[in-house]
């Protein structure tokens, strides 16, 4: 059974998506339940302590953090090894591929200018729609106290304006290893993770100049990803336990604010995906394949409903295979190759979301990022997007990195882990639906002669029918 597939079912039979669902339900209503017995607004039930809330309720609220914590944390702990070993190896693969000459070099062109319209969309949605701000200075307050364990630095140094020169200076680390140990903790002093990204990149840039010598050292980083890969299933494991109880203890102390400023989120990334998917993808094939958007997403969806169903592209990736080569008629040899790099390599959906996630956050906690913090954003987003893999919640170990980044206090994620699983399946479904239309563009764009030649003789596939 292919590992997507394990990730999304449990012992019991019963979908993972499913305990999850259920494991959130509880922990909102009884948070909910919770504070309105607990908080002094409603008039409390017992005694009210300083933090507004009765004894009883602190005590639930203190042990039901942990657990939400550990589920967080065995995620942090494999961001950097992962983000490392990802980048690296997704160069080498390029690095590989672009042997196969244009046809690498357009779907990495594609790619490039999906995902960058991708952040850019999301990001000017939150400043625009600035879902963050809905909450009240209290309840900020509350968040702050919360969730930020020494946030009053990280704060005032994400405030320090960087020149967008020394931000981009800093993308070259001085020394990688430092850069390293402060990435998760927001404690660098240069970029933090995004010049791990860049080192990652140079490293797999050199590795594919020297491919023989290094043949060992690329064993080493597919080992040290497939690692991290297995923890993050074991955390996924743990999700509806452990997001039931994030959710429950954000519930009880913030009450129905909460769920107020959630829901303008919501509706916020929904909005960029849906822009995304509807408007920028219908213009790219219309465009780029001359072909109508009707044609194209009904062609897909089928693709497109197991993405959402999944939540994993790699999980998606032979049902979109399937509808490349029967439905959009394209040539296996195009479908093929940009499906694969694609699933891992193409997360258009993945990177709009993580900038909308990230400025969101920050909203909330009242860090104002200036236009060289939102410039990180961006670069890293894109980068998130081709780093992360095409799992159920595959992005949020790379969000937590994106954030620490520009300020925002990493546990912060808590606060919207709780919707986070059905804008997983929103994203994914962007995330797929873009690389079935970057491969029908590289597919129109490919010399016809060329494909014909290049495709077995029982796959005689002509590219005109896929207009
Ligand atoms: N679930 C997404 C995918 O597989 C990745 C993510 O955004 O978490 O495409």
């Amino acid at each position: 059974m292919p590992n997507e597939q394990r990730r999304n079912e449990t012992e019991s039979g019963m979908p993972l998506h499913t305990k999850i669902f259920i494991g959130l339900l509880v922990g909102i209503v009884s948070g909910l339940a919770a504070n309105a017995l607990g908080s002094t607004q409603k008039g409390a039930i017992g005694d009210v302590n300083a933090n507004g809330l009765t004894d009883w309720l602190d005590t639930v609220i203190y042990w039901a953090e942990p657990v939400g914590k550990i589920f967080l944390r065995l995620m942090f702990m494999v961001v950097v090894p992962m983000v490392f070993s990802a980048l690296a190896l997704a160069v080498v693969e390029i690095g590989d591929l672009r042997k196969l000459g244009r046809m690498g070099l357009k779907t990495l062109g594609f790619t490039a200018i999906l995902s960058s319209c991708a952040v850019l969309i999301g990001i000017g949605l939150v400043d625009f729609m600035q879902p963050g701000r809905s909450l009240g200075d209290e309840q900020r307050q509350n968040l702050l106290d919360k969730y930020a364990t020494g946030a009053t630095d990280k704060v005032n140094k994400a405030k320090e304006a960087k020149p967008v020169r020394d931000t981009i200076v800093d993308l070259f680390p001085e020394n990688p290893l430092q850069e390293m140990v402060g990435a998760v903790d927001g404690s660098s002093k240069g970029n933090g993770m995004l010049a791990v990204m860049v080192f990652a990149l140079v490293c797999g840039m050199a590795i594919t100049t020297n491919p023989t010598e290094t043949r060992t050292f690329v064993g080493w980083l597919e080992g040290l990803y497939a690692i991290s890969m297995s923890v993050i299933e074991f955390a996924m494991k743990l999700a509806p336990y452990g997001a039931g109880c994030l959710v429950f203890a954000l519930a009880a102390q913030l009450g129905f604010d909460i769920l107020k400023t959630l829901f303008w989120f919501v509706i916020t990334a929904l909005l960029g995906l849906s822009l995304q998917l509807f408007l920028v993808y219908s213009i790219v094939v219309m465009v780029f394949a001359r072909m109508s958007p009707w044609k194209f997403f009904s062609n897909v969806s089928e693709a497109m409903m197991v993405a959402f169903g999944t939540s994993s592209s790699s999980a998606t990736l032979p049902t979109a295979m399937k509808v490349a080569s029967d439905e959009l008629k394209l040539p296996s040899r195009v479908s093929n190759f940009v499906l694969t790099v694609g699933a891992t390599g193409n997360q258009n959906g993945t990177a709009l979301y993580e900038g909308v996630v990230v400025l969101f956050l920050a909203q909330v906690m009242g860090v104002d990022l200036t236009a060289s913090q939102q410039f990180t954003v961006v670069l890293m987003a894109i980068l998130a997007g081709v780093g992360t893999a095409g799992v159920p919640g595959g992005s949020l170990p790379l969000i937590v990195v994106v954030m620490q980044s520009v300020g925002v206090p990493g546990a912060a994620i808590g606060i919207i882990m709780g919707v986070d699983r059905i804008l997983d399946m929103c994203r994914t479904v962007v995330n797929v639906t873009g690389d079935l239309a970057i491969a029908v563009c590289v597919a129109k764009s490919e010399p016809v002669d060329i494909l014909i030649a290049a495709e077995s003789s029982n796959d005689p596939v002509s590219l005109s029918e896929s207009t």
